[in-house]
C-alpha cells in the first residue's frame, strides 16, 4: 500500500528528510502546529509497516520478523523523541495541548502494536522455537526482549479484556501527562518575592545573583529578588537564609506542590492512576502492580527491594538522631527555637558543617564553574574511553542556551552528537535527565546517537555549582556516555534501554570521578584567579562529604519505601494518597524534621509515566553496583586504570541491553556485587558515631 502525501505534508518539516547537519531535527523550522499532522501520517505509516511484517506469506524467521520490527516505525520514533524532548525542555501552552491530545493516541497506537494478533503469532512461533534458530546471543536477547515486551503489554489477553486493557493504557497516558503538567504549573507560578534587605539575610552572593536572575525572568522590577521552587534556587535558600519564617514558607510551598485545591490538584489524578495500575496488574495475572513491575527488573521480587532499603533505613535514622543533637545544639546557640523543624535542617547542618569542618559551601563554588566542570567531565571521558568533544556553533537548537558537541572516538571516527542544556527556565521541567533525539543502532545502515543532558542550574554571568550540582552534572553525563558509547546491532537494545534497576549504574558510577583528587586538581580552578583548589580545601570537602549522609539517606529511603508500599497494595485497594502518605510516614517513623525528598502529590518518578513506579529504589540498587564497581579502580590503584576502563567500556557502557545485566556486571567485576561498599560509602556501617 502506498501512502498519500498531501500538499500540506510536503511543507511539514517533520515529514521531510532532515538534511540538516548530522540529521539533527530542523529546530528553526518546527512549529507546534506541525506535530499533529506529522503524527497522523507517521502513525499510519508505522501501522502499514507492521501489517506488512505480519501479513507476508513467508514463514517467520528472525530477519523478516524480529529484525524487521526493530527497524520499523523510524519516522514515528524520530517525531516522538523530538516531541518528548521539546515538551520536557522547552514547552509552551501550544505544545502542552498537543501533548494532551497525543498522549492517548500514542498509547492507543502502542496498544494496537502489542495487541496485533498476526504479529504476535509470528513472534510467539519464533520464541517457542528459539533454541533451534541458530541465533547469536544478541539476536536471542532481542527475540526474548520483544516477546516479553508484547506479553507485558497484554498480547496474550483474550476477548473483552483486550479492549479494556487498551482503554486503561489510554487513560493512564492522559493522567500521567496531566500529573506532570500540574507539577510544572505549580512550580512555574510560585514565587517567593524577597522584599528589602531583611528578606535577604544570610544569603551569599551566588544565591543573590540567581535570585535576581529569577526575578528578572518572572518580570519583576529590576533589582528585586525572587526564589522559585527550582531546586537549584530553593535548596541554597533553605541552606543559607537566616529568615526562619521565609524558609518555612518556601518549604511548605514545596511540600504542597500538587496537593492544593484547584485545577492542579494531583491527589485525585494519582488515586485514579493507582486504580488503573491495579486493574492492569489484575488483567496480566499479578497480585499487585509492584509484582508486575519487578518481574522485569534485576531485583525480580519485592522482598529483595525491601531487604536492601531496610538495610539502610534503620541505621540511617539512628545516625540522623546523632546529627540532630548537634543541630539542636546549634539552634540553641543561635537563639533559634527547638525542637528543630524540616525547614531548619539544611540551614543548621550548613552551620555545623562550617564549624566542624571549617568548610563553607560558598567558599567551594568559585572552583566549580559550570564551564570548568563540563571540561572536567569531557576530560574524564577522554581518559577513560578515548572520547573527544568538539563544540559546534551556529546550528539552531531547541533553545539558545543549549550547546552542541561532536563526539569522536580514539581513531577520530564520529561516535555521536552530544547536547548540553544546563539552565533552569519556566518552560522546562525541573530535575536533571538524559534523553536522546536518536538512538544508536548497528544494522540496516546504522545510526549514530544524538544524546541530550538537561540540568536546571541557575543561570548567571558565571554559573557556579555546588558540589551536589557537580555530581548531578557528572551523573547525567554518565547516562549520556551510556547512550553515546552504545555499540549494539539492534535499536531496542541500545544504550540506556536496559532494565530500570541497571540503568543508574553507568550514571552513578561516573559521579565517582568528580570526587577524584587528580580531577579536582586539574579542573577545579578558581573562576577569577585560575588557581587550583588548595589541597586543604579539597581535603575538607572529602571529609565533610560524609557529614549529613544520614539525612540524605533518610530523605531518599522514606519515599522509596512508600513507593514500594503503595504499589504493593493488593489489586482493588482504593488509595487516598494524602492519607496513605501520612499513614506510611507514621508506620515507618519518618522523622518530621527530615521529611520526604518527594511527596506523592508531586512525585514525578512515580506518576509522570510508569517506568519508575515501584522503582524509586533503583538509585540505591544501582549504588550497590556502582560503589562495588568503582572499587575495581581503587583495587587497581588508579582511577583511570586502562585495563579496568577497557573492561568497563566493553561490559557496561557499550553493551546496552545485549546481555543479561547480572552477567554483564559479573563480566566486569569477576563476581557478584556486594552491598558493603555502598553502606560504607554512606557511612552506615561503622558502629562508632562521630
Ligand atoms: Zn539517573
Amino acid at each position: 500500500m502506498r501512502l498519500q502525501v498531501s500538499a500540506d505534508n510536503t511543507s511539514n518539516p517533520l515529514l521531510q528528510p532532515w538534511s540538516t547537519p548530522y540529521g539533527l531535527p530542523p529546530f528553526g523550522a518546527i512549529k507546534s502546529a506541525h506535530f499533529v499532522p506529522a503524527f497522523d501520517l507517521a502513525l499510519l505509516q508505522h501501522g502499514v509497516e507492521l501489517d506488512a511484517i505480519a501479513d507476508q506469506s513467508k514463514p517467520p524467521d528472525f530477519d523478516n520478523t524480529i529484525a524487521a520490527l526493530d527497524v520499523s516505525g523510524r519516522l514515528l520514533n524520530r517525531i516522538t523523541l523530538l516531541f518528548h524532548n521539546l515538551t520536557a525542555s522547552e514547552t509552551s501552552p501550544d505544545l502542552q495541548s498537543v501533548q494532551l491530545e497525543m498522549a492517548p493516541r500514542l498509547a492507543a497506537h502502542d496498544n494496537a502494536l502489542y495487541m496485533h494478533a498476526g504479529l504476535f503469532a509470528r513472534i510467539d512461533t519464533l520464541f517457542a522455537a528459539r533454541t533451534t534458530l541458530g541465533l547469536d546471543s544478541e539476536q536471542m536477547r532481542l527475540l526474548e526482549r520483544i516477546h516479553l515486551d508484547f506479553v507485558r503489554a497484554g498480547a496474550q489477553l483474550q476477548g473483552p479484556q483486550r479492549a479494556r486493557y487498551g482503554a486503561i493504557m489510554g487513560e493512564l497516558a492522559t493522567l500521567c501527562t496531566q500529573f506532570g503538567q500540574n507539577v510544572l504549573a505549580e512550580e512555574s507560578t510560585y514565587t517567593l518575592e524577597l522584599r528589602g534587605e531583611a528578606d535577604l539575610a544570610g544569603l551569599p552572593a551566588f544565591v543573590l545573583a540567581a535570585a535576581q536572575a529569577a526575578a528578572q525572568q518572572r518580570g519583576l522590577p529590576s533589582g528585586s529578588h525572587a526564589i522559585t521552587l527550582s531546586p537549584s534556587l530553593a535548596e541554597p535558600f533553605l541552606t543559607y537564609s537566616s529568615r526562619r519564617d521565609l524558609r518555612e514558607a518556601l518549604w511548605q510551598a514545596r511540600v504542597r506542590r500538587g496537593a492544593n485545591d484547584g485545577p492542579h490538584d494531583n491527589r485525585p489524578v494519582a488515586a485514579r492512576i493507582m486504580a488503573l495500575r491495579q486493574e492492569q496488574a489484575t488483567l496480566l495475572g499479578y497480585a499487585s502492580y509492584a509484582d508486575y513491575q519487578l518481574q522485569d527488573r534485576m531485583a525480580a521480587k519485592t522482598p529483595a527491594v525491601l531487604d536492601l532499603l531496610h538495610q539502610s533505613w534503620a541505621p540511617a535514622k539512628a545516625f540522623a538522631d546523632v546529627d540532630r543533637q548537634a543541630l539542636t545544639a546549634m539552634a540553641t546557640s543561635l537563639g533559634q527555637p527547638t525542637p528543630i523543624a524540616a525547614w531548619d535542617w539544611r540551614y543548621l547542618a550548613q552551620k555545623v558543617r562550617a564549624e566542624r569542618f571549617d568548610l563553607d559551601d560558598a567558599a567551594l563554588k568559585p572552583y566549580f564553574s559550570l564551564q570548568a566542570m563540563v571540561g572536567a567531565m569531557f576530560d574524564c571521558a577522554q581518559r577513560l574511553f578515548g572520547l573527544r568533544f568538539i563544540e559546534q556553533k551556529g546550528i539552531a537548537l531547541h533553545h539558545p542556551d543549549a550547546r552542541l558537541w561532536e563526539v569522536r572516538g580514539r581513531d577520530d571516527t564520529l561516535v555521536g552528537l552530544f547536547m548540553g542544556d544546563n539552565f533552569a527556565r519556566s518552560s522546562k521541567r525541573s530535575g536533571a535527565w538524559m534523553s536522546v533525539f536518536r538512538s544508536q543502532s548497528g544494522h540496516a545502515g546504522g545510526t549514530l546517537p544524538i544524546v541530550i543532558n538537561n540540568n536546571n542550574f541557575a543561570k548567571a554571568e558565571t554559573t557556579l555549582l555546588s558540589f551536589d550540582d557537580v555530581r548531578t552534572l557528572f551523573h547525567e553525563f554518565g547516562h549520556g556516555l551510556h547512550g553515546l558509547l552504545s555499540q549494539v546491532r539492534y535499536e531496542r537494545l541500545a544504550g540506556t534501554q536496559v532494565l530500570r534497576d541497571f540503568v543508574e549504574l553507568p550514571s552513578q558510577l561516573f559521579e565517582n570521578w568528580a570526587m577524584e583528587p587528580e580531577v579536582l586538581q586539574r579542573h577545579a580552578l578558581h573562576y577569577q584567579t585560575g588557581q587550583a583548589m588548595p589541597a586543604e580545601l579539597m581535603d575538607k570537602l572529602k571529609r565533610a562529604r560524609q557529614f549529613d549522609q544520614a539525612w540524605a539517606t533518610v530523605q531518599y529511603t522514606g519515599p522509596a519505601l512508600i513507593d514500594m508500599a503503595l504499589h504493593a497494595l493488593p489489586n482493588g485497594t482504593p488509595v487516598d494518597i494524602a492519607a496513605f502518605e501520612a499513614e506510611q510516614c507514621d508506620k515507618l517513623g519518618v522523622p518530621a524534621d527530615i521529611g520526604l525528598r518527594h511527596g506523592l502529590s508531586h512525585f514525578q518518578h512515580l506518576f509522570n509515566g510508569s517506568s519508575y513506579a515501584a522503582g524509586y529504589y533503583v538509585y540505591m540498587w544501582a549504588e550497590v553496583l556502582e560503589a562495588d564497581g568503582f572499587a575495581a579502580f581503587t583495587e587497581a590503584g588508579d582511577p583511570f586504570d586502562a585495563a579496568t576502563a577497557e573492561r568497563l567500556l566493553r561490559t557496561i557502557y557499550s553493551s546496552g541491553n545485549s546481555q543479561n545485566p547480572a552477567d554483564a556486571y559479573r563480566a566486569f567485576r569477576g563476581r557478584d556485587p556486594q552491598v558493603q561498599a555502598m553502606l560504607h560509602k554512606r557511612g552506615l556501617l561503622s558502629t562508632a558515631v562521630a
